[in-house]
């Protein structure tokens, strides 16, 4: 039996040491915190699954891993041992009318992308009457909206609870509390010493920037509200001059307000502006925020590479995966396939030319001659 350490228990390492485990794979997950992982960016998350309105400023490659995973996420939690809230009710994206030319802007830029990949058939312009149909509550304010069918959303809490379980179940060895310091070549070196291993897979999200040249983090700050007098039912997004707001139903009446999009890796406490900006929209959505309570803000960093596309990079007896951006829950199932792919090819190198995804694919050391430093793209 192969033995294989994950290193990282944050979304994409947890995800990776199941599916590995149910392949028979014997495996040994570190992790410097504990399995909770509350500093991991996916704890932070609202896990929205919106491959059509990240297409925007996604590139193909993330649009299409997107609508793939969109389709493999029920069968990852159908295994869990609790349910885990996943729904694909489709989302909503709203302006107010000083922000109507932000909306245009954003509306002709996703028709665009995805009329190039002949998918535009998602998108359903919205007058008032539809939008009551799809959302009553916000009828009243807004007058037109954009519907986008089959995107979905899950809960990241509930999801790392049921992946902490099923990780007990399974036998996975977890090393909590274990800081790796060093890894390569089949061996992972941490503050409780040195372990071989058949393969090692590195998934510590911005924790593995000294070791992957261009990976930088994007600060993000989410608003946790119980909010009784609302009802929403699907995310619904809020177009706002510096980024995309959105504003995510949970089980409970709970709703996720966020996100900021910084670039910086500063992860103190939210600040005044990003509060102010964070309520405001959501109050300016909706009248019945003002009396919900807030329950937790949060801030997170998203592991990026210049392009803003996920890697799987590729060494000797060792894998990086990594640079999930602002897309980690959208594209991970898909992104579990592929690595399940290369540990099953004969050798490392040899699965990327036969994938159907060859791009995500590069050798450890062509990372570092990467130039194309483009990440204005994420700005809207
Ligand atoms: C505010 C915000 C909102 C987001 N919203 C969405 C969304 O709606 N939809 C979506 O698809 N994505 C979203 N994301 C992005 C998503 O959360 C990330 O893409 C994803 O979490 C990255 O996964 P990862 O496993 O690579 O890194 P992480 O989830 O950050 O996990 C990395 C893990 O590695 C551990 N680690 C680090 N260094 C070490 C070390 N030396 N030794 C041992 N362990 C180590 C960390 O403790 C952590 O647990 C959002 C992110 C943020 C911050």
């Amino acid at each position: 039996m192969q033995q294989i350490a994950v290193v990282g228990a944050g979304l994409f390492g947890r995800l990776l040491a199941l599916r590995l485990a149910r392949l028979d794979y014997r495996v040994s997950l570190y992790e410097k915190d504990d399995l909770d992982a509350t500093g991991s960016a996916g704890y932070v998350a609202a896990a929205m699954l919106a491959p059509y309105a990240e297409a925007c400023t996604a590139s193909p490659l993330v649009i299409q891993l997107g609508i793939d995973s969109l389709e493999l996420w029920p069968g990852i939690l159908e295994d869990l041992p609790e349910p885990v809230f996943f729904q694909r009710q489709g989302s909503l994206i709203v302006a107010h009318s000083q922000d109507r030319g932000d909306y245009q802007n954003f509306v002709r830029r996703v028709q665009h992308k995805l009329g190039h990949m002949h998918l535009d058939n998602v998108l359903e312009p919205c007058d008032s009457r539809q939008l009551q149909s799809y959302e009553p509550e916000l009828a009243k304010r807004f007058q037109q909206g954009l519907f986008i069918k089959g995107e979905g959303q899950l809960d990241n809490r509930a999801l790392y609870r049921a992946t902490r379980q099923a990780l007990e179940l399974n036998q996975i060895e977890s090393l909590t509390g274990t800081r790796v310091e060093q890894m390569g070549d089949g061996y992972v070196a941490s503050n409780h010493g040195q372990q071989r291993y058949d393969t090692v897979i590195d998934c510590r999200g911005i924790g593995a920037k000294k070791d992957i040249p261009g990976l930088r983090g994007v600060r993000g700050e989410v608003i946790r509200m119980h909010a009784p007098e609302v009802n929403l039912t699907r995310p619904v997004r809020l177009m706002h001059p510096r980024y995309p707001l959105y504003i995510v139903p949970r089980p409970g009446r709970e709703y996720i307000i966020g996100a900021t999009e910084i670039e910086s890796e500063d992860t103190s406490n939210i600040s005044v502006r990003s509060t102010l900006e964070l309520l405001t929209a959501a109050y300016s959505l909706h009248s019945g925020f003002a009396e919900a309570r807030i329950l937790e803000t949060l801030v997170g960093t998203r592991p990026a590479l210049p392009d803003n596309e996920p890697r799987i990079l590729i060494g000797h007896r060792h894998l990086q995966v990594n640079g999930l951006y602002r897309h980690g829950y959208l594209v991970s199932p898909a992104l579990l396939n592929e690595v399940a792919g290369v540990l099953g090819a004969k050798s490392l190198d040899d699965y990327p030319s036969t994938s159907r995804f060859p791009e995500l694919f590069q050798p450890m050391e062509a990372i570092e001659n990467d130039n194309s430093c483009d990440h204005q793209r994420s700005a809207v």
